[in-house]
């Protein structure tokens, strides 16, 4: 079936996302085109300009609202700063936070260590995370990188760089499926690796 083309671009700017298949983006497409004007034209308000509207928060790397230094955890003073969460990604603090149950504050590689797609420590927010710890009030760090190859390499690895500062070092438990991503997970594995949490040696 040959589609008008606007509705074909749309179709294939939709097909471009992940986890969203030709026959989804289709079904998307048709929705939006059925649905009341106020749908589409909220959707299209949200996505303009979406990454102008956003920057990273300059203490955690997490994300923020653009024209704001500190995110919203930051700026909680109800928040424990002297624990850290350490994630891979922006996404994995909104898996924490959906479960309610951790206080501290984060921070955010943006990434992981991999030698085969060439991603080293200079590649992510690993020299901020030292400073932050180096700087004092931190009493425990907990590596919350995902339970892969990657992620216990940068794991280990973040280890031997905070090690000297003299904090606490602790790694989620093995509650998580091996090479799950913290994203995926249900709020009750999340909350198991995180209450379970043990001491790195
Ligand atoms: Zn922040």
């Amino acid at each position: 079936m040959l589609l008008p083309r606007p509705i074909q671009i749309l179709v294939s700017a939709l097909e471009r996302l992940p986890g969203v298949g030709p026959k989804s983006a289709s079904r998307l497409a048709f929705y939006l085109l059925r649905a009341p004007d106020e749908v589409s034209e909220e959707l299209s308000q949200a996505l303009s300009g979406l990454k102008g509207k956003i920057a990273f928060c300059e203490e955690c790397f997490n994300f923020t609202e653009a024209g704001q230094s500190r995110c919203e955890i930051c700026e909680d003073d109800q928040r424990d700063g002297g624990v850290l969460c350490v994630v891979e990604e922006a996404l994995d603090v909104v898996a924490l936070e959906r479960v309610g149950a951790y206080t501290g504050k984060y921070h955010v590689l943006h990434g992981v260590l991999s030698p085969i797609e060439g991603i080293g420590p200079g590649d992510i927010r690993v020299k901020p995370l030292v400073e932050r710890v180096a700087k004092g009030g931190i009493r425990e760090v907990i590596l919350a990188t995902n339970p892969s190859m990657e992620g216990d390499a940068t794991a280990l690895y973040l280890q031997q760089q905070l090690r000297p500062l003299g904090v606490q070092i602790t790694r989620l438990a093995r509650g998580l499926p091996v090479g799950g991503d913290l994203e995926y997970a249900d709020q009750n594995t999340i909350l198991r690796a995180l209450t379970g949490r043990s001491e790195m040696s």
